[in-house]
């Protein structure tokens, strides 16, 4: 049993590694700084934002090229892991970097070179000898990063505790990681603030050595006795408005000590949430391909005053109106409030969020007016069936008609189709063709192939899927040794049985998205951003242009009661309800009328349901869409 003498002088720190977005803080050692701060005040506790310090010395442009791949992030600190391999690494990053015009192969040896000087530059500003724990953070593309930095700091001061947690480690890989990675001593599945907290009472202030730190569901060591359940409990924050506000003044000041060509107004990251409230909705496993919500049992948020009150407190201390909302999903309950509140603030926020399909259009409108300017939509696909089969809860008609209302706002979409999903088929990509052609006025969606992710339904049950088992994905070998490759269970796995098929199937849906982004890119980028396709209301008749990538116009006129159908189609609605609001018109009528403007890819039909897929050619006036049967046929 060894017990450290408690050290007046210990010090802490907390580290994010590259490749998370250089633009922005870290949130989760921001979020845990100010917690731990708050409970040990006599302890100095530093927040190390490597990932900006790595930014500056790589270069933006290279770095953000990198970030943006996580291929290309792992293999750079692999290389200096295990420079053995170096010569095989920089030949995989080679073969990665081809389609990326901003990185040239050639790039790789000073990536790396201007990576390491960045590192070391940043850990010769730090006295090693005096920190007792390091804590470092690790999602995707920071997986070798934080191996690295560990390992660094551990050789400047072997008796440093190197602590990782972090989306890349589970209960699952917890056990793995210690006996695979030397260079950490404890791993924390799940949220940090209460297992950090505990390993600075026990381990930091009382001197407790790690063979005798009193046992938290949480925290592994290479002494913890072997979970006798799989299913072991998390230490997590019950009641989030108990959480400080984030602290990012290390970033802050790091970036202000920058040459003022290197300097920008950075993005404030902001956590309403956490977990997502989706998963077990009415039973739903979630997203059948989502594994974000491994950290987390169950879905928290903030309460509305308390998340308006975080983002004006932090706009107002870092002077700053850029602000990303963290959440997996943004809270279901209590959006509107919050964004009622952000209105009031009277601020010109630039606000990012990720929301799921099913948010009504007057929800959208209200997040709009207070500084929604781009969102991640969980579109994920445009077929139904396809839909079903990955849990989404939602429907392609659905999918449209969020894409639609973006378009109408002005709010970017940057939403993705997940092609090659398994147990997909000629049927779905064959209803995602049908599907896209109504879509072509609207943003587009970025192709993106599946990927398996640990932990997550397909993941858990491969052959409900068509896959005859699961493992690593077979990158992890270029980077890592075989025996780590192949015991270690990665974040990012891979599927037998079906790739080959998948990646045929989806070619046609590659080739109509690439067509898509050029068509759309040629014809919304007029002198006056007109929407592709638009309407303008003369009061009892409707002008309908549509804009053809040949220059020419094909316009229609719709009077009276087409132009009230026209019109009260702005949200999708069911036949039925279309015949009930006009029965002044036979229903068989109504519905030639219907069809007929889907012939004509001004509206779209699905399963008797129609949305009419013009925007005004002038912003929205508040409260254009009919709030009220709106809200009667969202479906969650
Ligand atoms: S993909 Fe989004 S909506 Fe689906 S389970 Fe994951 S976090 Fe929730």
């Amino acid at each position: 049993m060894t017990r450290h003498a408690p050290v007046r002088s210990a010090r802490v720190a907390l580290v994010a590694p590259p490749w998370s977005l250089y633009t922005r803080p870290s949130i989760q050692v921001g979020a845990l700084k100010a917690f731990v701060q708050s409970r040990f005040a006599d302890l100095p506790i530093a927040a190390h934002h490597v990932h900006l310090v790595v930014a500056a010395a790589v270069g933006y442009r290279r770095y953000h090229a990198v970030s943006e791949r996580t291929w290309l992030a792992e293999a750079v600190f692999a290389a200096l892991l295990y420079p053995e391999r170096k010569e095989a690494i920089a030949r995989f990053f080679a073969r990665q970097s081809a389609a990326v015009a901003s990185l040239r192969a050639a790039d790789f040896d000073e990536i790396l070179c201007r990576a390491a000087a960045g590192v070391e530059d940043w850990l010769a500003a730090v006295d090693w000898t005096r920190t007792r724990l390091v804590g470092l953070t690790s999602a995707l593309c920071q997986f070798t990063a934080a191996l690295y930095i560990a390992r660094r700091i551990k050789t400047l001061n072997p008796a440093t505790t190197a602590v990782i947690g972090g989306p890349a480690f589970s209960f699952e890989s917890s056990s793995a990681a210690l006996a695979f990675f030397p260079e950490i001593d404890v791993v924390v599945a799940g949220e940090g603030e209460l297992p950090l907290a505990h390993l600075l009472q026990h381990h930091v202030r009382e001197g407790c050595g790690l063979d005798q730190l009193p046992p938290l569901a949480a925290v592994q060591t290479r002494f913890t006795p072997p979970a006798e359940t799989a299913d072991r409990p998390f230490s997590q924050m019950e009641n989030l408005d108990h959480l400080p506000y984030p602290d990012f003044d290390e970033y802050a000041e790091t970036l202000s000590a920058f040459d003022p060509a290197q300097r920008f107004f950075f993005t404030l990251p902001v956590e309403l949430s956490r977990g997502c409230w989706w998963q077990g909705a009415r039973g739903a496993p979630g997203c059948a391909f989502c594994n974000l919500n491994q950290q987390w049992r169950g879905y928290r948020s903030k309460s509305a005053p308390r998340a308006v009150a975080e983002i004006d407190a932090l706009t107002r201390r870092y002077k700053t109106l850029n602000v990303a909302l963290m959440d997996n999903v943004l809270p279901r309950s209590s959006a509107a409030q919050v964004f009622r509140g952000l209105a009031e603030l009277g601020k010109d926020l630039n606000l990012f969020g990720e929301i799921r399909a099913t948010t009504a259009a007057a929800e959208l409108e209200r997040m709009h007016a207070a500084g929604l300017q781009r969102v991640q939509i969980g579109i994920e696909a445009l077929s139904t069936r396809l839909l079903r089969k990955m849990h989404k809860g939602t429907r392609a008609i659905q999918n449209l008609e969020i894409m639609k209302h973006c378009e109408r706002l002005g709010i970017t979409n940057l939403a993705n189709l997940i092609a090659h999903f398994p147990g997909s088929d000629e049927s779905d990509v064959r209803e995602t063709l049908h599907t896209l052609e109504f879509a072509l006025p609207f943003h587009p969606l970025t192709f993106v192939g599946f990927w398996l992710g640990l932990g997550s339904p397909v993941w858990r049950r491969p052959a409900d899927y068509g896959l005859r088992s699961v493992s690593s994905h077979p990158h992890w070998a270029r980077l890592f040794p075989a025996a780590i490759a192949r015991g270690f269970p990665f974040a990012l796995q891979t599927g037998r049985g079906e790739a080959l098929r998948q990646r045929r199937l989806w070619q046609p849906v590659r080739r109509a998205l690439r067509a898509w982004s050029k068509r759309y890119e040629r014809l919304h980028r007029g002198p006056f951003g007109e929407p592709i396709l638009g309407y303008r209301d003369g009061g009892d008749f409707l002008i309908v242009r549509e804009r053809r990538p040949e220059g020419e116009f094909a316009t229609h006129r719709l009077e009276g009661l087409s132009r009230k159908i026209y019109l009260f189609c702005e949200i999708h609605r069911p036949l039925t309800l279309i015949a009930q609001r006009f029965p002044q018109a036979a229903a068989d009528r109504i519905e030639g009328f219907l069809r007929q403007l889907t012939d004509q890819r001004l509206m779209f039909a699905e399963n008797g349901s129609y949305l009419s897929l013009a925007v005004p050619e002038r912003r929205p006036r508040p409260g254009g869409v009919d709030s009220a049967a709106e809200t009667a046929i969202r479906s969650c």
